[in-house]
């Protein structure tokens, strides 16, 4: 095989049919538990202006500082260009149209659910790509342990369903208020003075723009230095105190397992409160399945009124990653069940209709209506891993007959042709017709 002219782009990878089967899957499993919980779909734009995500997340924060995939329009009459940027998470831009389209006015808490793609222009690696899915959910409008819990609860039954749960921990924890992270900051910088000449660069940096971000460094000398530092829950009100005893009352009571880690912060400034995230259990946080928490701030920052919120945002690629490591098969819907075969102008006109018909009834039927040698069609037929092959020659069409052919015994047997669907259907088993109804009169049509 020659070299490719054109590769994807670097961090970005094709989702070829054999990856769908497993996508596919996750979305069902999406869909279902959002639907039972009440979740409606919203989709948002993939760019959006760059403001809702600087102010969203956070200026400072890695998605912004150095992760933002951004795009710039083309200049107006006065030489202004707008400054767009492809979504690096979901939340802010939910958040965005939360405001814009007045949900406000809807019944309380709005659930909201979406998945897509998510861009982060972040060094590629294993488990990090420039382009990802993300599924996303998100409970607006009220605040109450019990939401917190509920969300969490759809997630680990995702996350049940796709038959990986056991393989993560549910890390939670409680950042407090903005203003108990305040005090805290505060604190934290007081007792970094005289201390930044230890600090690594980028950590010194972090110091003054985002020192909460010193909590998960990854330098070991910043966590020497940060295990003798004040601690966050020190600084935790006893409101904050509260909902959180609260929150693990209702996950016990809810039958789901967590593992509490103080230490935990997630690096986007929007949240407060509870912030969970779902750890790989052998390699901990560098592969972090999802996240989420609470961001009582976000909608008010985007210009709505103060409105609390908590959600939740999964890897799919990293699902899927585990889902194969697990060894989870996904059936496969894309399974060919007939290899219609002909020969001659007559038996080929009939195959035509024939084709039609099985695939009406609901039949996944193939046919190489182009190909010339009936040999070169059960090849093919071979090829597509068919499970029974139908072939019409001069002889058959004469006849009023057809052969039906059990690939994988090998057998076949000469039958009469309106015998043929029939036959079929029943060898299939009806339950297994890929049949497309719309379920209801207006139909309720399956999104992608
Ligand atoms: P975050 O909100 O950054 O914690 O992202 C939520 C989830 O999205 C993570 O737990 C990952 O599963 C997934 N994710 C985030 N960034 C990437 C990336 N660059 N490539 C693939 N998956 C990602």
């Amino acid at each position: 095989m020659s070299e490719p002219l054109f590769r994807t782009p670097k961090g970005t990878h094709d989702v070829l049919p054999q990856d769908h089967q497993y996508m596919t899957y996750i979305k069902k499993a999406v869909r279902h538990r959002a639907r039972q919980a009440g979740y409606k779909r919203i989709d948002t734009p993939m760019f959006e202006s760059r403001g809702v995500f600087e102010r969203g997340i956070g200026e400072h924060t890695d998605i912004v500082e150095k992760e933002l995939f951004t795009v710039t329009g083309k200049k107006d009459n006065e030489g202004k260009a707008a400054e767009f940027a492809l979504r690096p998470e979901f939340t802010a831009g939910i958040c965005r149209a939360y405001v814009e389209h007045g949900m406000q006015q809807l019944p309380q808490p709005v659930e909201l659910y979406s998945i897509g793609q998510c861009f982060r222009y972040d060094r590629p690696q294993k488990g990090r790509y420039r382009q990802f899915h993300q599924i996303d959910l998100e409970v607006i409008g009220l605040k109450d342990p019990s939401l917190d819990a509920q969300l969490i609860y759809v997630v680990t039954k995702i996350l049940n369903d796709v038959r990986i749960l056991d393989r993560l921990t549910l890390q939670i924890n409680n950042i407090g208020t903005a203003e108990n992270r305040q005090a805290y900051v505060a604190a934290l910088k007081d007792f970094f003075i005289g201390k930044e000449r230890n600090l690594p660069e980028e950590d010194a940096r972090r110091l003054q723009t985002n020192p909460l971000r010193l909590l998960d460094s990854k330098n070991g000398d910043t966590q020497v230095l940060v295990r003798n530092a004040p601690k966050l829950e020190q600084f935790l009100s006893g409101e904050s105190k509260q909902f959180h005893e609260t929150l693990l009352e209702y996950l016990d009571e809810l039958g789901v397992r967590y593992v509490p880690n103080p230490g935990l912060v997630r690096g986007l400034d929007y949240y407060n409160q509870t912030v969970f995230e779902l750890w790989d259990q052998s390699t901990g946080a560098q592969n972090a399945v999802g996240g989420g928490g609470r961001y009582d701030g976000l909608i008010e920052l985007l210009g709505g009124k103060p409105t609390p919120g908590v959600g939740f945002a999964g890897g799919m690629e990293r699902m899927i990653w585990h889902m194969k490591e697990a060894g989870v098969r996904v059936p496969d819907k894309d399974q060919v069940d007939v290899f219609v075969a002909q020969l001659g102008p007559e038996a080929k006109k009939k195959c035509l209709a024939l084709v039609s018909e099985l695939r009406e009834k609901g039949v996944h039927t193939l046919g190489a209506l182009g190909e010339a040698s009936l040999k070169s069609q059960m090849r093919l037929a071979d090829k597509f891993q068919a499970k029974y092959a139908l072939l019409l020659g001069k002889m058959e069409v004469k006849e009023g007959t057809i052969i039906l052919r059990d690939m994988q015994a090998g057998k076949q047997k000469q039958i009469k042709y309106g015998q043929a669907i029939p036959q079929v259907i029943k060898l299939l088993g009806e339950k297994n017709l890929d049949t497309y109804v719309l379920r209801d009169q207006i139909g309720e049509v399956d999104e992608d």
